[in-house]
């Protein structure tokens, strides 16, 4: 993460480097923070965050975020006057992998040899985003039966359900108010937002996977997800990678359901308002690819 000291030491008084714990191989979970007073949280200042390379494999986020980091620095320093009142009005954390064990493996295979898993997840085989506490069972749960369908608590044994890696995030949140988060991967290109988990698997006697569950805040998401989707050069095209979406957005269960996910565990946990944002066809371009985030691979996820 040497690209990350270079930028905290060009712009020191408002960036701050730390780790949010460590990777089953011991790498830390770095992540750099921008703020005009790194490391505190001001009242009313939302706290926003990046995620990037939870499959290992999936790259273009993590060269992605390293690039806003510098950029967020070097428009600091010129007073572009929209990252100067970001930076001062609101809390910006960015990690730019969490899983440095399975973006090793990836990267020691590099691009012309990278299969569609090949360090995709963890050192112990887990994929980080099937890892999480699953809430959407409690959640559904209580709609039916009545209980609370938000600020979900932690099931007693959850630490024995995770990874480290998992554990690391689920402590950052628990310590962090995020209000709103992203979480970038690559093998398709749409802006997807929760309910990752479909809310009825079984109709009519046979498993079905695909229905839309919308959150209460069904609009919100949308709007969120067309920000970034009509932000991007071409996500908002309506087929890319050989999937069709209308606007360059989804909901993640009516895609595929998607159990104890990031996505539906940070917004039933603490009300963080995260979408996943699915960022190239191919999950590991080459180099020179990297400028417009394509490839003309149909990997998916
Ligand atoms: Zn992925």
């Amino acid at each position: 993460m040497q690209s990350l000291y270079d930028v905290h030491s060009s712009c020191p008084y408002i960036t701050r480097i730390y780790s949010v714990g460590r990777s089953h191989q011991g790498r830390h979970l770095y992540v750099i923070e921008f703020s005009d007073y790194p490391g505190v949280h001001e009242l009313l200042e939302p706290e926003f965050k990046y995620v990037a390379n939870m499959h290992g494999n999936e790259i273009l986020g993590r060269e992605l975020l390293l690039q806003l980091a510098e950029f967020l620095c070097e428009e600091y320093r010129n007073r572009n006057e929209r990252i100067v009142r970001l930076i001062e009005n609101t809390r910006i954390h960015i990690m730019p992998s969490m899983n440095p064990d399975g973006y090793e493996v990836a990267a020691d295979q590099g691009p012309y040899f990278n299969g569609y898993v090949t360090g995709r997840n963890n050192f112990n085989e887990v994929d980080l985003n099937r890892n999480f506490p699953d809430l959407n069972m409690v959640m559904y749960y209580n709609e039916k039966n009545g209980g609370p369908t938000d600020h979900l608590p932690l099931p007693d044994n959850w630490k024995e359900q995770v990874e480290p890696e998992t554990q690391a995030i689920i402590n950052w949140i628990e310590n962090h108010n995020f209000v709103l988060s992203a979480n970038l991967h690559g093998g398709a290109v749409v802006a997807n937002y929760p309910f990752d988990k479909s809310k009825d698997l079984r109709v009519r006697g046979y498993r079905r996977t695909t229905s839309y569950s919308a959150t209460p805040d069904d609009k919100v998401f949308k709007a969120l997800a067309m920000s970034y989707s009509f932000a991007h050069g071409w996500m908002h095209r309506e087929f890319n990678c050989g999937d069709y979406f209308p606007y360059g957005i989804t909901n993640g269960a009516s895609w595929y359901s998607l159990s104890k996910g990031m996505q539906d565990f940070n917004y039933l946990y603490k009300n963080c308002f995260e979408i996943t944002l699915e960022l190239s066809c191919n999950k590991f371009p080459k180099e020179a690819e990297l400028p417009r985030g394509s490839g003309m691979g149909t990997a998916r996820l």
